[in-house]
Protein backbone atom coordinates (compact mmCIF):
# COMPACT_ATOMS: atom_id res chain seq x y z
CA UNK A 1 0.00 0.00 0.00
CA UNK A 2 1.52 3.35 -1.08
CA UNK A 3 2.07 6.60 1.36
CA UNK A 4 -0.93 7.91 0.06
CA UNK A 5 -3.06 5.60 0.13
CA UNK A 6 -2.49 4.85 3.99
CA UNK A 7 -3.20 8.27 4.23
CA UNK A 8 -6.39 8.29 2.44
CA UNK A 9 -9.68 7.89 3.51
CA UNK A 10 -11.58 4.73 2.98
CA UNK A 11 -15.57 5.19 1.77
CA UNK A 12 -17.92 1.93 1.09
CA UNK A 13 -20.10 1.91 -1.92
CA UNK A 14 -23.00 0.03 -3.53
CA UNK A 15 -21.34 -1.28 -6.82
CA UNK A 16 -24.40 -0.33 -9.11
CA UNK A 17 -23.55 3.30 -7.73
CA UNK A 18 -20.15 3.28 -9.37
CA UNK A 19 -21.33 2.44 -12.59
CA UNK A 20 -21.00 -1.08 -12.52
CA UNK A 21 -23.53 -2.99 -14.30
CA UNK A 22 -24.74 -5.32 -11.34
CA UNK A 23 -28.24 -4.54 -11.15
CA UNK A 24 -30.81 -7.40 -11.55
CA UNK A 25 -31.55 -5.85 -14.88
CA UNK A 26 -28.08 -5.63 -15.92
CA UNK A 27 -27.66 -2.01 -15.60
CA UNK A 28 -26.13 0.29 -13.57
CA UNK A 29 -26.83 3.59 -10.84
CA UNK A 30 -23.95 6.14 -11.79
CA UNK A 31 -24.46 8.78 -9.50
CA UNK A 32 -22.27 11.13 -10.77
CA UNK A 33 -20.92 12.92 -7.31
CA UNK A 34 -19.42 9.65 -6.31
CA UNK A 35 -17.77 8.89 -9.75
CA UNK A 36 -16.92 12.03 -10.42
CA UNK A 37 -15.95 14.15 -7.52
CA UNK A 38 -15.58 11.55 -4.92
CA UNK A 39 -13.25 9.25 -6.65
CA UNK A 40 -10.97 11.76 -6.77
CA UNK A 41 -10.20 12.95 -3.26
CA UNK A 42 -11.15 9.06 -1.51
CA UNK A 43 -11.02 5.38 -2.06
CA UNK A 44 -13.81 3.70 -2.91
CA UNK A 45 -14.28 0.48 -1.81
CA UNK A 46 -17.00 -1.34 -4.36
CA UNK A 47 -19.43 -3.54 -2.79
CA UNK A 48 -22.38 -5.42 -4.55
CA UNK A 49 -23.24 -8.17 -2.03
CA UNK A 50 -25.87 -9.73 -4.73
CA UNK A 51 -22.99 -10.55 -7.12
CA UNK A 52 -20.84 -11.38 -4.65
CA UNK A 53 -22.85 -14.26 -2.88
CA UNK A 54 -22.96 -16.09 -6.32
CA UNK A 55 -26.15 -14.51 -8.18
CA UNK A 56 -25.63 -13.86 -11.65
CA UNK A 57 -26.14 -10.41 -14.13
CA UNK A 58 -29.44 -10.66 -15.10
CA UNK A 59 -30.93 -11.81 -12.39
CA UNK A 60 -34.33 -12.57 -10.93
CA UNK A 61 -35.11 -9.66 -8.88
CA UNK A 62 -35.60 -10.27 -4.81
CA UNK A 63 -38.21 -8.61 -2.54
CA UNK A 64 -38.31 -8.66 1.26
CA UNK A 65 -41.32 -10.19 2.82
CA UNK A 66 -42.52 -11.10 6.59
CA UNK A 67 -41.40 -9.29 9.87
CA UNK A 68 -39.78 -5.95 10.11
CA UNK A 69 -37.16 -7.20 11.68
CA UNK A 70 -36.10 -10.25 10.39
CA UNK A 71 -37.70 -10.03 6.96
CA UNK A 72 -36.69 -13.07 4.31
CA UNK A 73 -35.14 -12.23 1.06
CA UNK A 74 -37.31 -14.47 -1.48
CA UNK A 75 -36.78 -14.70 -5.63
CA UNK A 76 -40.01 -12.72 -7.12
CA UNK A 77 -40.69 -15.08 -10.09
CA UNK A 78 -39.18 -18.56 -8.48
CA UNK A 79 -40.10 -17.71 -4.68
CA UNK A 80 -36.45 -18.88 -4.00
CA UNK A 81 -35.53 -18.07 -0.83
CA UNK A 82 -32.08 -16.31 -0.53
CA UNK A 83 -32.08 -15.09 3.42
CA UNK A 84 -30.22 -17.61 4.93
CA UNK A 85 -27.24 -17.59 2.09
CA UNK A 86 -27.29 -13.57 2.71
CA UNK A 87 -27.59 -13.15 6.04
CA UNK A 88 -24.32 -15.40 7.07
CA UNK A 89 -22.45 -13.76 3.26
CA UNK A 90 -23.55 -10.18 4.70
CA UNK A 91 -22.20 -10.76 8.39
CA UNK A 92 -18.89 -12.19 7.40
CA UNK A 93 -18.22 -9.85 4.31
CA UNK A 94 -18.62 -6.61 6.65
CA UNK A 95 -15.94 -8.06 8.95
CA UNK A 96 -13.70 -8.17 5.39
CA UNK A 97 -10.72 -5.95 5.88
CA UNK A 98 -11.48 -3.80 2.61
CA UNK A 99 -14.67 -2.74 4.24
CA UNK A 100 -13.53 -2.91 7.72
CA UNK A 101 -11.29 -0.06 7.14
CA UNK A 102 -13.90 2.46 5.90
CA UNK A 103 -14.81 5.14 7.28
CA UNK A 104 -18.36 5.47 6.10
CA UNK A 105 -20.76 3.85 3.38
CA UNK A 106 -22.83 4.85 0.86
CA UNK A 107 -25.38 2.24 -0.23
CA UNK A 108 -27.82 2.22 -2.88
CA UNK A 109 -31.95 3.08 -1.75
CA UNK A 110 -34.94 0.90 -1.63
CA UNK A 111 -32.88 -2.09 -2.32
CA UNK A 112 -33.64 -5.85 -0.66
CA UNK A 113 -29.11 -5.88 0.43
CA UNK A 114 -27.98 -2.39 0.13
CA UNK A 115 -31.20 -0.56 1.13
CA UNK A 116 -30.86 1.07 4.96
CA UNK A 117 -34.48 2.71 5.38
CA UNK A 118 -37.71 2.18 3.88
CA UNK A 119 -36.93 -0.57 1.54
CA UNK A 120 -40.41 -2.13 0.32
CA UNK A 121 -41.40 -5.41 2.63
CA UNK A 122 -44.29 -7.36 1.61
CA UNK A 123 -46.84 -9.15 3.62
CA UNK A 124 -48.37 -12.37 3.41
CA UNK A 125 -51.19 -11.25 1.08
CA UNK A 126 -48.42 -9.15 -0.89
CA UNK A 127 -49.40 -5.91 0.66
CA UNK A 128 -46.28 -3.55 0.99
CA UNK A 129 -45.07 -1.16 3.16
CA UNK A 130 -42.19 0.87 3.24
CA UNK A 131 -40.49 -0.86 6.35
CA UNK A 132 -37.73 -2.24 6.28
CA UNK A 133 -33.97 -2.66 5.96
CA UNK A 134 -31.81 -4.69 3.34
CA UNK A 135 -30.41 -7.45 4.46
CA UNK A 136 -26.70 -6.28 3.90
CA UNK A 137 -27.48 -2.99 5.02
CA UNK A 138 -28.89 -3.77 7.98
CA UNK A 139 -25.19 -6.51 8.81
CA UNK A 140 -23.02 -3.89 7.88
CA UNK A 141 -24.79 -1.31 10.17
CA UNK A 142 -25.37 -3.92 13.21
CA UNK A 143 -21.77 -4.91 12.94
CA UNK A 144 -20.46 -1.58 13.10
CA UNK A 145 -23.22 1.44 14.35
CA UNK A 146 -20.94 4.10 14.91
CA UNK A 147 -20.05 4.13 10.96
CA UNK A 148 -22.11 6.54 8.74
CA UNK A 149 -23.95 5.05 6.63
CA UNK A 150 -26.36 6.60 4.26
CA UNK A 151 -27.91 5.78 0.83
CA UNK A 152 -26.93 8.23 -2.14
CA UNK A 153 -29.68 10.71 -1.51
CA UNK A 154 -27.83 12.17 1.07
CA UNK A 155 -25.66 13.57 -1.67
CA UNK A 156 -28.24 15.05 -3.69
CA UNK A 157 -28.95 18.51 -1.08
CA UNK A 158 -26.19 20.53 -0.38
CA UNK A 159 -26.69 20.19 3.13
CA UNK A 160 -26.92 16.76 4.19
CA UNK A 161 -24.06 16.08 1.74
CA UNK A 162 -21.65 18.21 3.83
CA UNK A 163 -22.75 16.88 7.39
CA UNK A 164 -22.08 13.53 5.86
CA UNK A 165 -18.61 14.42 4.97
CA UNK A 166 -17.87 16.08 8.43
CA UNK A 167 -18.92 12.78 10.01
CA UNK A 168 -16.93 10.70 7.70
CA UNK A 169 -13.80 12.58 8.51
CA UNK A 170 -14.85 12.95 11.95
CA UNK A 171 -15.04 9.03 12.33
CA UNK A 172 -11.48 8.66 10.51
CA UNK A 173 -10.14 10.69 13.50
CA UNK A 174 -12.36 9.16 16.74
CA UNK A 175 -11.59 5.97 15.60
CA UNK A 176 -7.70 6.86 15.61
CA UNK A 177 -8.57 8.22 18.94
CA UNK A 178 -10.37 4.82 20.59
CA UNK A 179 -7.98 2.62 18.39
CA UNK A 180 -4.60 4.27 20.92
CA UNK A 181 -5.53 4.39 24.75
CA UNK A 182 -7.95 5.40 26.43
CA UNK A 183 -7.36 7.62 28.86
CA UNK A 184 -9.20 10.51 30.81
CA UNK A 185 -6.42 12.74 29.65
CA UNK A 186 -6.20 11.49 26.25
CA UNK A 187 -10.51 12.21 25.91
CA UNK A 188 -9.69 15.71 27.09
CA UNK A 189 -7.33 16.33 24.18
CA UNK A 190 -9.14 15.03 21.66
CA UNK A 191 -12.60 16.54 23.00
CA UNK A 192 -11.34 20.37 23.39
CA UNK A 193 -9.95 19.98 19.60
CA UNK A 194 -13.23 19.23 18.11
CA UNK A 195 -15.65 21.79 20.58
CA UNK A 196 -15.95 24.24 18.18
CA UNK A 197 -16.74 21.37 15.03
CA UNK A 198 -19.49 20.36 18.15
CA UNK A 199 -21.35 23.41 18.35
CA UNK A 200 -20.88 24.25 15.03
CA UNK A 201 -23.47 20.91 14.90
CA UNK A 202 -24.99 21.00 18.44
CA UNK A 203 -24.40 22.92 21.41
CA UNK A 204 -26.58 20.82 23.50
CA UNK A 205 -24.17 17.83 22.99
CA UNK A 206 -21.24 19.86 23.34
CA UNK A 207 -22.13 20.60 26.28
CA UNK A 208 -22.80 16.88 27.78
CA UNK A 209 -19.72 15.46 25.93
CA UNK A 210 -18.24 18.36 27.68
CA UNK A 211 -19.78 17.08 31.21
CA UNK A 212 -18.74 13.74 30.34
CA UNK A 213 -14.91 14.52 28.91
CA UNK A 214 -14.51 16.39 32.34
CA UNK A 215 -16.17 13.73 34.83
CA UNK A 216 -14.20 11.92 37.08
CA UNK A 217 -16.38 9.14 38.53
CA UNK A 218 -15.92 5.75 39.25
CA UNK A 219 -16.61 5.39 35.33
CA UNK A 220 -13.41 3.39 33.62
CA UNK A 221 -11.82 5.53 31.32
CA UNK A 222 -12.42 2.82 28.90
CA UNK A 223 -16.35 3.05 29.12
CA UNK A 224 -16.36 7.12 29.48
CA UNK A 225 -14.27 6.77 25.42
CA UNK A 226 -17.09 4.61 24.65
CA UNK A 227 -19.81 6.41 25.78
CA UNK A 228 -18.12 9.68 24.69
CA UNK A 229 -17.74 7.80 20.84
CA UNK A 230 -21.37 7.43 20.90
CA UNK A 231 -22.20 10.95 21.80
CA UNK A 232 -19.88 12.34 19.26
CA UNK A 233 -21.01 10.13 16.74
CA UNK A 234 -24.70 11.21 17.52
CA UNK A 235 -23.97 15.01 18.40
CA UNK A 236 -22.56 15.09 14.70
CA UNK A 237 -25.85 14.22 12.97
CA UNK A 238 -27.57 17.38 13.73
CA UNK A 239 -26.82 19.56 10.64
CA UNK A 240 -24.92 22.37 11.32
CA UNK A 241 -26.55 25.71 10.23
CA UNK A 242 -25.46 29.08 9.33
CA UNK A 243 -26.51 30.22 12.16
CA UNK A 244 -24.79 27.89 14.70
CA UNK A 245 -21.60 28.52 12.09
CA UNK A 246 -21.90 32.29 12.68
CA UNK A 247 -22.15 32.17 16.52
CA UNK A 248 -18.76 29.77 16.15
CA UNK A 249 -16.74 32.28 14.02
CA UNK A 250 -17.66 34.81 16.57
CA UNK A 251 -16.12 33.14 19.52
CA UNK A 252 -13.05 32.49 16.97
CA UNK A 253 -13.23 36.64 16.48
CA UNK A 254 -13.43 36.79 20.29
CA UNK A 255 -10.21 35.14 20.81
CA UNK A 256 -8.25 37.30 17.95
CA UNK A 257 -9.61 40.54 19.68
CA UNK A 258 -6.61 42.58 20.90
CA UNK A 259 -4.52 40.93 18.10
CA UNK A 260 -6.16 42.07 15.03
CA UNK A 261 -5.68 45.46 13.30
CA UNK A 262 -8.83 47.71 12.45
CA UNK A 263 -8.95 46.85 8.54
CA UNK A 264 -8.40 42.65 9.62
CA UNK A 265 -11.43 42.80 12.42
CA UNK A 266 -13.68 44.91 10.27
CA UNK A 267 -12.86 42.29 6.89
CA UNK A 268 -13.75 39.04 9.71
CA UNK A 269 -17.02 40.96 10.92
CA UNK A 270 -17.65 41.18 7.00
CA UNK A 271 -17.34 38.35 5.85
CA UNK A 272 -19.00 36.74 9.31
CA UNK A 273 -22.11 38.41 8.44
CA UNK A 274 -22.39 38.17 4.53
CA UNK A 275 -22.58 34.10 5.10
CA UNK A 276 -24.94 34.63 7.77
CA UNK A 277 -27.47 36.10 5.06
CA UNK A 278 -25.80 33.82 2.32
CA UNK A 279 -24.30 36.11 0.63
CA UNK A 280 -21.06 34.53 1.14
CA UNK A 281 -19.58 30.79 1.00
CA UNK A 282 -18.06 29.54 4.92
CA UNK A 283 -15.12 28.87 3.35
CA UNK A 284 -14.68 33.09 3.24
CA UNK A 285 -14.86 33.26 7.12
CA UNK A 286 -13.05 30.45 7.79
CA UNK A 287 -10.18 31.14 5.50
CA UNK A 288 -10.32 34.91 6.89
CA UNK A 289 -9.69 33.02 10.67
CA UNK A 290 -7.63 30.87 10.14
CA UNK A 291 -5.04 32.99 8.43
CA UNK A 292 -5.15 35.64 11.75
CA UNK A 293 -5.06 32.27 14.05
CA UNK A 294 -1.99 31.52 12.10
CA UNK A 295 -0.70 34.96 12.03
CA UNK A 296 -1.02 36.12 16.07
CA UNK A 297 -0.17 32.28 17.15
CA UNK A 298 -3.24 31.96 19.01
CA UNK A 299 -2.89 28.74 20.30
CA UNK A 300 -6.09 27.58 21.93
CA UNK A 301 -8.22 28.92 18.19
CA UNK A 302 -5.25 26.72 16.13
CA UNK A 303 -5.95 23.45 18.10
CA UNK A 304 -9.50 23.20 16.81
CA UNK A 305 -10.23 20.77 13.99
CA UNK A 306 -12.77 23.02 12.47
CA UNK A 307 -10.54 25.76 11.26
CA UNK A 308 -7.95 22.84 10.23
CA UNK A 309 -9.81 20.02 7.98
CA UNK A 310 -8.52 17.24 6.15
CA UNK A 311 -7.34 18.60 2.76
CA UNK A 312 -9.78 16.57 1.30
CA UNK A 313 -12.60 17.36 3.44
CA UNK A 314 -12.06 20.55 2.42
CA UNK A 315 -12.36 19.40 -1.34
CA UNK A 316 -15.15 17.93 -0.96
CA UNK A 317 -17.31 20.34 1.56
CA UNK A 318 -16.46 22.69 -0.76
CA UNK A 319 -16.82 21.30 -4.02
CA UNK A 320 -17.96 24.05 -6.72
S1 LIG B 1 -28.19 -2.24 -4.86
FE1 LIG B 1 -26.56 -3.43 -3.90
S2 LIG B 1 -27.05 -5.54 -4.39
FE2 LIG B 1 -28.25 -4.29 -5.78
S3 LIG B 1 -26.98 -4.09 -7.60
FE3 LIG B 1 -26.53 -2.34 -6.32
S4 LIG B 1 -24.75 -2.99 -5.15
FE4 LIG B 1 -25.66 -4.85 -5.98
Amino acid sequence: MSKREQHSIHVGVSACLLGRKVRFDARHEKHPFISDVMARHVKLVPVCPEVELGMSVPREKVKLEGAVDAPRMIGMETGCDWTRRMVNYARERVRRRDLAGVCGCILKTKSPSCGIVHVKLYDASGRVKRAATGLFAAALMNHNPLLPVEDEHVLDDVTTRDNFIVRLFAYRRLRGFLAGRCTRSRLSVFHAAHTSLLLSHSPKYCRMLDELAGSSGAVSARKLCDRYAVLFMEALRFKSTAAKNAGVLRRFLRLLRGHLSAPEERDIVWAIDAYRTGDAPLLMPLTLIKHSVDKYEIARAAEQVYLNPHPAELMLRFHA
